[in-house]
């Protein structure tokens, strides 16, 4: 994916990260956005001094012209994205019979209709040059169900639909359309939890470990690289056995 321009949303910190730090190990030029401005540049900085290409652009996943600008502002000033990564995501855990309807709301806006705008921005790029991958990250709990997250879990499932659709759509285009379901993975999303649920967990997760953020870094990169070229629909699920 040498000279590439892939773009990642929340890349500020967790997998987002990681996938930017393994996307331009790979070579490509990376598009780091988020919210957090001042961590996204720091990461840029960092990348830079490594070697790397890579350019900071603050977006906000939950605001339709947020999502524009960005996208348009990286295509004029980097380059056109030949990779997106749909990555940002947020919980608004609770019980269904009591979830506020602003919770599913944002969850909704931000983790699917979000991911939807993006991939709407990229794709005629995508198609003139008839070369594209987008990896959207979903959960195993939009595979599984989880009580208590009914708004992520269909957001999730609902990521898992959009991609085998666009998938359907752009074959033809030669633009791929892969998701990846990570399992139970430590980052800022899950360090709340409580200790005896982590425990749990484990106990459920034949490869008896949490992921690491690199983990489903490592599934993204294959998926983005020339080699993944022929797998499109796909849900890849990085999870230690967790779900099967
Ligand atoms: P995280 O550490 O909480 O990071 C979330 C990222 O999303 C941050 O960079 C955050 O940046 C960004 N973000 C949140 N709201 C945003 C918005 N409105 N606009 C733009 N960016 C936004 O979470 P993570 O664990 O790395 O999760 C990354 C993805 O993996 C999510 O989609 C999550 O659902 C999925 N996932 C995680 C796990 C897990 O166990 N950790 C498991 C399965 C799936 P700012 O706050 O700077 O905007």
């Amino acid at each position: 994916m040498t000279n590439r321009t892939a773009f990642i949303t929340g890349a500020s910190r967790g997998i987002g990260r990681a996938c930017a730090v393994s996307l331009a190990e790979a070579g490509a030029r990376v598009a780091v956005a988020a919210r957090s401005l001042d961590q996204l540049e720091a990461l840029a900085g960092w990348l830079r001094d490594h070697g790397r290409e890579a350019f900071a652009v603050a977006i906000d996943m939950s605001n339709a012209d947020s999502i524009k600008e960005a996208l348009a502002k990286t295509a004029k000033d980097f380059g056109h994205i030949a990779i997106l990564v749909n990555n940002a995501g947020i919980t608004r855990d609770g019980l269904a019979m009591r979830m506020k309807k602003e919770d599913w709301d944002s969850v909704i806006a931000t983790n699917l209709t979000g991911a939807f705008l993006a991939i709407q921005h990229v794709l005629p790029a995508m198609m003139r040059e008839r070369w594209g991958r987008i990896i959207n990250i979903s959960s195993v709990v939009g595979e599984m169900g989880n009580p208590g997250q009914a708004n992520y879990v269909a957001s999730k499932a609902g990521l898992i639909g959009l991609t085998k659709a666009i998938a359907q759509e752009m074959g033809s285009r030669n633009i791929t359309v892969n998701a990846v379901a990570p399992g139970f993975v430590e980052t800022g999303m899950t360090e709340g939890l409580a200790q005896e649920l982590k425990d749990n967990m484990l106990g459920h997760i034949p490869l008896r470990r949490i992921g690491r953020p690199e983990d489903v870094a490592a599934a993204v990169r294959f998926l983005a690289s020339e080699e993944a070229s022929y797998i499109t629909g796909h849900v890849l699920d990085v999870n230690g056995g967790l779900h099967m």
